[in-house]
């Protein structure tokens, strides 16, 4: 299965009645997290340090498709924590998709051969599979041996089951490039939708912070093994991947991205959470976007990750029509 072509009419119709409606900022992409608790602990991992008092709650099914319902966005990325280790993730997933929303479900892929069993395959559903390098660099980057493996065995059950299936890789600092390249050029010979890929953020709480890439080495590595000459399949859309090779300049525009949790909704984005609220209205607020962003908070600075600025290329590309054309040409991803 590939990337839907009513993915992008859906998306182009939400943007035009906001548009008509002269909303200023609006949603995209619900980003939901169910729970924390995780079946790795990961050394860049930010969520399962912050929310460690939280470990765990769970939201039920009821909490997740109200809170779909009141972003209203028309793309909604599971995340956590492992989604999958949530007992009840199938009807989560089935009830958004039911309301004809797109769901992409981030996983390390330990529990996706179970999750099969119970998700049907469908063009509103897919797996999200994180990968951070071949066997070697992965594990060590999970801290588990054995988990590339069981991941590239599971998504290759999943695209010949019919799934829709694509790769998440974040970039660290001291990467092994090349070895990125070979399992970018893996990933799209076994007929994936595309990696979606971005720089690590600089977690507060992660204690090894000599992992996180500043934007200008960010920019360096990105131009090599984002290499267009090669042919490899990236899920982001083509100005977000300029973006990250420096090539354009972006504004966060993080308020498209709204983030709930266990403890509501994350304020300001989904990297900070300075503090959570029950109003997903409190997200849109001018005030709140004259303090976040690159040049207004020190945490904001290295910042180049795909839910400050990937939306904010495709509110950019609103402006330019050969820009609308880019990303039509390459079917528009803003997850
Ligand atoms: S798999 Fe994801 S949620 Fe789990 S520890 Fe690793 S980065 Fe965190
Ligand atoms: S730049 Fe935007 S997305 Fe990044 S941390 Fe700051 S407010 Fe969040």
């Amino acid at each position: 299965m590939s990337r839907p072509m009513e993915l992008a009419f859906r998306l182009g119709w939400y943007i035009l009645k906001n548009k008509l409606s002269r909303r200023k900022r609006y949603p995209l992409v619900t980003m939901l997290e169910p729970l924390e608790k995780c079946n790795l602990a990961c050394e860049g991992c930010g969520r399962i340090r912050e929310y460690e008092p939280v470990l765990d709650r769970m939201l039920t099914v009821e909490q997740c498709v109200a809170a779909v319902e009141s972003s209203g966005a028309p793309i909604v990325s599971i995340a956590g924590g492992e989604p999958t280790l949530h007992p009840q993730i199938h009807e989560i997933v089935n009830g958004i998709i039911s309301r004809k929303k797109f769901v992409y479900m981030c996983t390390n892929a330990l529990l996706m051969e179970r999750v099969m069993t119970r998700i049907p395959p469908s063009k509103f559903f897919c797996f999200v599979v994180h990968l951070d390098g071949m066997e070697d660099a992965h594990d060590r980057s999970v801290y588990r041996k054995g988990v590339f493996k069981i991941a590239v065995r599971a998504m290759r059950q999943a695209l010949s089951q019919g799934y829709r299936v694509t790769t998440n890789t974040t970039v660290f600092n001291g990467c092994d490039e090349e070895d990125l390249i070979e399992m970018f050029t893996m990933v799209t010979e076994m007929g994936v939708e595309g990696a979606m890929v971005s720089p690590g953020y600089q977690f507060k709480d992660v204690p090894n912070q000599e992992l996180f890439v500043s934007r200008r080495n960010a920019r360096r590595i990105f131009k090599n093994i984002l290499d267009p000459s090669r042919g490899l399949r990236f899920y982001n859309n083509p100005l977000y991947l300029d973006f990250l090779r420096g090539e354009r300049e972006y504004d966060c525009t993080a308020w498209s991205n709204p983030t709930y949790t266990v403890m509501g909704w994350r304020e300001p984005c989904y990297l900070l959470g300075d503090r959570h609220t029950e109003e997903v209205g409190d997200l849109f607020d001018g005030g709140l976007w004259e303090r976040y962003g690159v040049g207004k908070d020190p945490r904001c600075a290295n910042c180049m990750m795909h839910c400050g600025f990937e939306s904010a290329s495709i509110f950019g590309a609103l402006k330019s029509p050969r820009d609308i054309y880019r990303m039509l040409d390459s079917g528009v991803g803003a997850s």
